[in-house]
């Protein structure tokens, strides 16, 4: 039994005056994450403080023309809502392919960014984890790692990050706002999770005294082209093993701008700025494409048991991309494929 203690914070001042008190101390949202952690054994926090009545559960204009969405906000009030739907169905569509409805009640947006990893070594209390207890090793690169990672990985920890609405705000371009003792700041959803490096411990680039109070999209959301596709080992309520978040902007049949996160590959949405250039100005067909994925997964190196990865992530990239530009062609007769020619 481990003992902890519990508050409740009314207001975001509160909150970071009491997360800054204790080092030991943890915010709980949804709780979807850290209960289960908490169960397990992984994590034991000293005091938990309870976020939920803090008023950051609104989905409202921001000032750059854009969504901002409440730290506090489930995953299904921002799924669902129309806005969102409207104007970011990628996003959407992200939120719908994880977890369950009745874990995306209850799991906010805020405590979503900041899910651990699934690996079952991690869980797994009796067995070495750097990421769990710092510089015991990592279990994974010798063991059973077909969940694991195949980009940015290092000897200290090869763990995916795991979640989906990640890869769908990578791709949108977000911010997020976080308010600490020295203040309010914004972070580039780039540069919000981390790789492991040598501190595989720090899963992203929030303080210890921080909170989340929202998450901005920009005005742009990839409406007419985009796809969210997601490989796992079953159709729901499974992590991905391979996950593709896509924008396009076309231009007739070429691709104007283009946008492309992958999921359950690596310990942060594995954006690949290289690969969305190449894309730009191509034709939408089956080649180049393939060039694309060949590209993209050129770099990637597995192990021994998630090598399949490789191939399945390139043939999930060329569909996400096809689903992409065929979204809009579905609705719109001048484009209707008349040859058996795949795009
Ligand atoms: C069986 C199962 C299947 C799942 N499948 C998927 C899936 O397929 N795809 C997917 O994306 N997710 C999946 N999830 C994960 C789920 O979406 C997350 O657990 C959930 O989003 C976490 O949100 P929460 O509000 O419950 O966070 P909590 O569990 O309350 O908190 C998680 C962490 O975030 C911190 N935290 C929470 N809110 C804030 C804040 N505003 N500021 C600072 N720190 C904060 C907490 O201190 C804690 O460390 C699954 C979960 C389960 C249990
Ligand atoms: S991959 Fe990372 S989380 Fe998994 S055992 Fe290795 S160090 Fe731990």
């Amino acid at each position: 039994m481990n003992n902890f203690s519990y508050a409740r914070a009314i207001d975001v001042s509160g909150a970071v005056s009491e997360i800054s008190a204790d080092t030991g101390a943890k915010f709980i949202a949804g709780g979807t994450n850290l209960i289960d952690l908490m169960k397990e054994n992984v994590t034991h926090p000293s005091r938990l403080i309870d976020i939920n009545r803090l008023p950051l559960n609104r989905i409202e204009e921001n000032e750059i023309g854009g969504l901002r969405l409440g730290a506090l906000c489930t995953n299904a009030e921002t799924a669902y809502h129309a806005e969102v739907e409207n104007r970011y169905p990628l996003l959407s569509k992200a939120i719908l392919a994880g977890a369950s409805p009745q874990l995306r009640n209850m799991a906010t947006d805020g405590g979503n960014l900041l899910q651990r990893t699934r690996c079952y070594y991690f869980y797994d209390t009796a067995t070495p984890c750097s990421k769990r207890e710092p510089g015991t090793g990592c279990s994974a690169i010798e063991g059973f790692n077909r969940m694991h990672a195949i980009f940015g990985w290092s000897e200290q920890c090869i763990a995916t990050y795991p979640g989906d609405m990640a890869n769908a705000l990578a791709a949108l371009e977000a911010v997020v706002n976080v308010e600490g003792e020295s203040g309010k700041r914004q972070i580039k959803f780039e540069d919000f999770h981390r790789l492991p490096g040598d501190t595989p411990n720090i899963d992203n680039n929030l303080r210890g005294d921080e909170i989340i109070t929202s998450i901005d999209l920009p005005e742009k959301g990839f409406v007419e082209h985009h796809a969210y596709l997601k490989l796992r080992d079953r159709t729901s309520y499974a992590f991905a093993l391979v996950a593709v978040a896509v924008g396009l902007e076309m231009d007739g049949d070429s691709i104007k701008e283009a946008r492309l996160v992958l999921g359950g590959v690596a310990h942060k949405p594995w954006r690949d700025k290289e690969a969305e250039k190449l894309l730009e100005g191509k034709t939408a067909t089956k080649e180049n494409f393939q060039m694309v994925a060949e590209k993209i997964f050129g770099e990637a190196k597995g192990f021994e048991h998630n090598s399949f990865k490789i191939e399945l992530g390139k043939r999930a990239v060329i569909r996400a991309l096809r689903q992409a530009v065929e979204m809009k062609r579905e609705n719109d007769s001048q484009f209707h494929r008349t040859s058996s020619e795949p795009v």
